[in-house]
């Protein structure tokens, strides 16, 4: 479906987004001058036409400095700025709310249970209560812009569980929700005081998309360990719960793979490529890649074990190969956060001084942010990608990797546990604990012959190639369409 036409036609009703983050951040520069900023992301770039298509709204917490100076008394701002199209309305939370909010239960509660990482989780009773208010304030701003007009509210993410629950008994609004990262099995879900609560507001959703089938069943099993009253048809994948019907869907979302290509394949691009292999490889040899936020569910210890096992094992690679980890600083105001940034920095140089020779790191780590364009020059510039993530809802690095390999011959070593291994058939998957064959895998990657390379790689432009994020928003806009009957 040409989702921009069938919006266009105008019989549908008018979109009301829902997000944590916001497409346009203003700042405050040093100067005192406001300034504008919007994250990169694929999801956003994506989302923009579509926004605009609608006349609709985006509702989002403001989280920028100057974010209040430029709105209007009911806190909306048009956007993007250059060409407004779309109406971006501003909630205002309190430096408490924040913390409470976003980084106690989204971070600290919800991110680790989802993630399946329950040694990280924390439970604070006070800051549930926040986010369900905080929750309940978004569903209001969506009430406010529907006024008593149909609307379609697409709700982001686990930030906003509950706005559902809050919206479901007001008429004439059709509530979709995208869960972008994992839904844990039904015995650690129950480790949330609250569960029942969480699965109950997102049962308020008409439709509800998970990544993967596996977190649509695992959802699945949840609904019916703590809702025992709700019934669940397999055949029809819905739930039904107090007189509610929830559609429950799987569809992975993706990156802009054309947007990828492109860029990898500019002559500035290619030139930054060239001066990185100088600089990591002076001598010649292969460069491994790794693409993270510093955040304990990817599994950057374990990949730094498994790349020391390996020149443990191969001593003829000594010299020959260099991995580049780039970590992203993620999440600092968590504890365990800061823990893990001194863990990679402590482990990368214990590694280094075990195997380094004239003028040969076999690590370097660059903790820093990257530009879409220099990413697709390190993309473009490695031999070897490794994602080794102990859980991860979908993993956008390793989509991104092989859009900008097109006509390369790189290797993706892909953790079985991240959702972009259930269907991206040409890579090696590893089980990110176990550290020997993760080892052997890199080994595998670093010795595999140029044929069987390209092989592999076809196969993963293949998939991509039906799998874009427009194919992710187009199978959900139609679902949308046909369960909303428009
Ligand atoms: N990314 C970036 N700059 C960096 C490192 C990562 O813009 O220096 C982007 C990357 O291109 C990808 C996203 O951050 O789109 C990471 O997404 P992923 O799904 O891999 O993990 P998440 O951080 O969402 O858990």
């Amino acid at each position: 479906m040409d989702l921009l036409r069938w919006f266009r036609r105008g019989k549908v009703p008018p979109l009301l987004l829902l997000s944590n983050r916001e497409p346009f951040v203003h700042y405050r520069g040093p100067d005192g001058a406001v300034g504008v900023a919007s994250p990169v992301g694929g999801l956003t770039s994506a989302l923009q036409p579509l926004m605009a298509a609608t006349g609709g709204t985006w509702i989002a917490w403001g989280s920028g400095s100057a974010d209040f100076d430029v709105v209007d008394e009911g806190a909306i701002v048009w956007v993007p700025p250059e060409r407004p199209a779309y109406r971006l309305r501003r909630l205002r939370l309190s430096p408490d709310e924040v913390r409470q909010y976003y980084v106690e239960t989204a971070n600290r509660a919800l991110w680790p249970l989802c993630h399946s990482q329950v040694h990280h989780f924390r439970y604070d009773a006070d800051a549930w209560r926040t986010y369900r208010k905080v929750n309940q304030r978004f569903a209001v701003a969506a009430i406010a812009e529907a006024g008593s007009r149909p609307a379609i509210v697409w709700v982001h993410d686990y930030h906003l569980a509950l706005v559902a629950g809050a919206l479901t008994r007001v008429p004439n609004l059709f509530i979709h929700q995208f869960w972008h990262i994992p839904w844990p099995p039904a015995d650690i879900l129950r480790v949330l005081p609250t569960a029942r609560e969480l699965v109950r507001g997102l049962l308020g959703n008409d439709l509800l998309v998970f990544q993967t089938s596996r977190y649509r069943l695992n959802f699945l099993s949840g609904v019916t360990d703590l809702l025992p009253s709700a019934r669940i048809s397999l055949s029809r994948q819905t739930v039904r719960y107090r007189g509610h019907t929830t559609a429950v869907r799987a569809c992975p979302i993706s990156v802009d793979v054309a947007g990828f290509e492109r860029l990898a394949a500019r002559a500035d691009t290619a030139q930054i490529a060239r001066s990185l292999r100088k600089r990591y490889l002076p001598r010649g040899g292969q460069l491994v890649l790794g693409v993270d936020r510093i955040d304990y569910t990817k599994g950057i210890p374990q990949r730094l074990e498994a790349f020391a096992r390996m020149l443990e094992h191969e001593p003829g690679l000594h010299g020959r190969v260099v991995f580049l980890q780039i970590a992203v600083p993620s999440r600092s105001e968590v504890p365990d956060y800061q823990v893990l940034e001194r863990e990679v920095v402590v482990r990368v140089e214990r590694i280094n001084r075990r195997f380094r020779k004239a003028r040969w790191d076999p690590i370097h780590l660059v903790r820093d942010h990257f530009d879409m364009t220099m990413l697709a020059a390190c993309y473009r510039a490695a031999d070897v990608c490794i994602v080794s993530s102990l859980q991860d809802g979908m993993n956008l690095v390793a989509k991104e990797f092989i859009a900008c390999q097109r006509g390369g011959l790189g290797v993706l070593v892909l953790s079985r546990f991240a959702g972009a291994a259930e269907a991206m058939d040409g890579a090696l998957l590893i089980n990110p604990y176990d550290i020997d064959a993760s080892a052997e895998a890199l080994r595998t990657a670093l010795t595999m012959k140029p044929a069987e390379r390209e092989l592999r790689l076809e196969s993963l432009h293949r998939h991509l190639q039906s799998h874009t994020i427009g194919d992710w928003m187009d199978a959900i806009q139609t679902e949308v369409a046909r369960l909303g009957r428009w």
